[in-house]
């Protein structure tokens, strides 16, 4: 029988377990500790516990831990990247970036994706499953671990669809935040969707207060419709009703990310479009220089042209940013090294 994934229950669900195992019910937080501030590897180092206690975790639990396959540290601005090894051996990425504000880990949700945006190195090689809470945790722990120290701000931004895997994804939202694990506040955590409808509006209902990064990349359905598959099931217009429920529900302000592609959307009329989509609504744009991805033949819209789009939005009102490439040494965008080493595997 298929061991109980511990490093994934919570608080209330391990009392559960307690309670079926004729346990007093406070070894749960005990065991909690344990398992997210301490961060022991094994049962036998828990020494608060009963030996008896022990006994059963060892025979009814297992502790996940993950295997660090690769590390690429950037020479230009400390961006460090992992890929990380999963039992049945798939491999996700995560990756650490170091700003004034503090450490930033940008971490994966599923193994692969199946969400077809066409410029995502993510999704090329197609879904293979859905990451554990316990999964999505280690990425964090393991990675505060290896280098000495703390994360403050963590990004549901790597390889995979977050609200496509949502369970684990709300369960690990509330064990990341909990006092008695890392207590990460929940106001540095970001999601970030292609606009998996149905889930933001359920999403706004908990009241999480985390930020919600939204995928956008076009402002006409037409041209959304094709770089992105989920626009067909959900268009802008549904998308962005759901983002207003998401800012009354919570208060808080949507960052929509917009990846600039050579003559695909980032003329000035599509600027323009975009600001008036966004009229009225709480947010700020993020706009990227796209990726070139092997698979892909988009390309970057130049620094001058980026910078034009950024005016057009911001003369109509719409706060845009330009953002920082880090780690560009390392090929840090996501997707790219699960990618490579699925690549060199099959060579
Ligand atoms: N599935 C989620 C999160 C993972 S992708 C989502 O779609 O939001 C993280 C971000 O990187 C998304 O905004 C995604 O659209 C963007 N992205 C993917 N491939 C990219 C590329 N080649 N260049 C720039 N941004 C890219």
């Amino acid at each position: 029988m298929e061991k109980i994934d511990i490093k994934s229950l919570t608080i209330q669900e391990l009392e559960e377990i307690l309670i079926q195992w004729n346990q007093p019910k406070f070894r749960a937080k005990q065991i909690f500790d344990w398992l997210h501030k301490k961060r022991v590897l094994s049962f036998s180092e828990m020494t608060n516990l009963p030996e008896k206690l022990r006994e059963i975790l060892q025979s009814e639990c297992q502790i996940t831990v993950l295997n660090m396959q690769n590390k690429l540290v950037s020479k230009i601005d400390g961006t460090v990247k992992y890929l990380y090894q999963l039992s049945d051996k798939e491999c996700v990425e995560s990756v650490l970036m170091k700003y004034r504000h503090g450490n930033s880990i940008c971490i994966s949700t599923q193994v692969g994706c199946k969400m077809g945006c066409a410029f995502c190195a993510s999704t090329k090689a197609g879904f293979v499953r859905n990451l554990t809470t316990s999964e999505i945790l280690q990425q964090i722990y393991q990675t505060e671990q290896d280098l000495s120290l703390r994360i403050s701000h963590v990004v549901l931004m790597g390889i995979g669809e977050p609200l496509d895997n949502y369970h684990n994804v709300v369960t690990f939202l509330q064990l990341i935040h909990s006092p008695f694990g890392a207590n990460i506040s929940l106001r540095n955590i970001s999601l970030s969707t292609c606009g998996v409808v149905d889930k933001i509006n359920q999403l706004a209902e908990l009241k999480l207060g985390i930020t919600l990064s939204v995928s956008l990349h076009a402002s006409s359905d037409q041209v959304r419709s094709q770089l992105m598959p989920i626009n067909q099931k959900w268009n802008i217009e549904q998308l962005l009703k759901a983002c207003k429920y998401y800012t009354n529900m919570t208060g808080r302000r949507i960052s929509f990310e917009y990846a600039l592609i050579q003559g695909e959307n980032d003329s000035i009329k599509a600027a323009n479009q975009l600001a008036d989509l966004l009229k009225g609504q709480l947010c700020h744009v993020n706009l990227i220089p796209v990726n070139e991805v092997h698979e892909t033949t988009f390309q970057k819209t130049n620094r001058n042209h980026i910078y034009q789009f950024q005016k057009a939005l911001e003369q109509r009102g719409i706060n845009a940013t330009i953002r920082r490439t880090l780690g560009a040494d390392i090929n840090a965008a996501c997707g790219q090294l699960r990618r490579d080493s699925i690549y060199s595997n099959s060579k």
